[in-house]
């Protein structure tokens, strides 16, 4: 079996100025020790507004954290008012980029075509997506949530090179378990990241299927993490409301 890195990554959405990102990075240096954040990765997907003043934090102190960003536009540049083309990510040293997170699909209307954009565009450009996939408690209850699940993954990866689909990360989010403080059983986490797994092997081979890395998004915390780490195809986790707390999300890194 392939040896993955655990990957665990902080969603801010849109909190923090950028002065209070450089409080929050600061702070989670100081918590976690170097051994840790050899063990796992740790991207930080800040506001766009936060991004340079991070970068310049992290050259300038060596902090091992990666850089990341919540969204892009695919195009390179040209008349999209108010968007971030990849172009301007890379320039940041942004090594990663959340793709088609459920708030972007559910409040902004992006669909499994943007995604695959989004996510094509990110490669191009030497930066690794975080591809989100996951269905609503109207799904799950239907008896829907593979089929939805596997249409996302399958949209979003159909047109990747096996060494593009090796170093993918995905985050199998439930949506009914962001920010709602319900969390998806440690079992039914791992029976989902195994079916996005189970759909990268069908599309792409054993091989990159075995390298890239699954997340589980949905309330994570630092009482749960133990439970949902538990799983065989949990890489990691994608944390928004408890990593804004560097007290707390350096509590859940340490417990992987
Ligand atoms: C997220 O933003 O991707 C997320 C999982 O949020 P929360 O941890 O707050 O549920």
């Amino acid at each position: 079996m392939a040896e993955r890195r655990a990957i665990i990554a902080a969603n801010w959405k849109m909190y923090k100025v950028h002065t209070e990102a450089i409080q929050f990075a600061q702070k989670l240096h100081y918590l976690l020790d170097e051994d840790e954040l050899k063990r796992v990765e740790v991207p930080i997907c800040a506001p766009f507004t936060d991004l340079r003043t991070l970068q310049t934090l992290f050259d300038a102190d060596r902090l091992p954290f990666k850089l990341g960003a919540q969204d892009v536009y695919w195009e390179e540049e040209g008349a999209f008012t108010g968007e971030i083309s990849p172009r301007m990510l890379e320039a940041l040293d942004v090594d990663y980029v959340i793709c088609g997170h459920s708030e972007r699909r559910e409040l902004f209307g992006e669909t499994d075509e943007m995604v695959a954009r989004k996510v094509e565009a990110v490669f191009a450009h030497g930066m690794t997506p975080v591809l989100c996939v996951g269905e609503t408690l109207e799904e799950r209850e239907a008896g829907s949530a593979t089929e939805k699940v596997v249409r996302q993954v399958t949209a979003a990866t159909s047109d990747l090179s096996s060494t593009q689909v090796e170093g993918l990360v995905l985050a199998y989010e439930p949506i009914w378990a962001i920010g709602t403080g319900k969390t998806a059983t440690p079992d039914d986490a791992q029976e989902m990241c195994a079916t996005v797994r189970a759909q990268l092997e069908e599309m792409h081979g054993a091989g990159p299927a075995e390298k890239a890395r699954v997340q589980y998004g949905g309330s994570v915390k630092p009482g749960n993490i133990e439970m949902i780490m538990r799983g065989e195809d949990v890489d990691g986790a994608l944390v928004g409301g408890a990593s804004l707390d560097p007290e707390d999300f350096a509590r859940i890194v340490t417990a992987w």
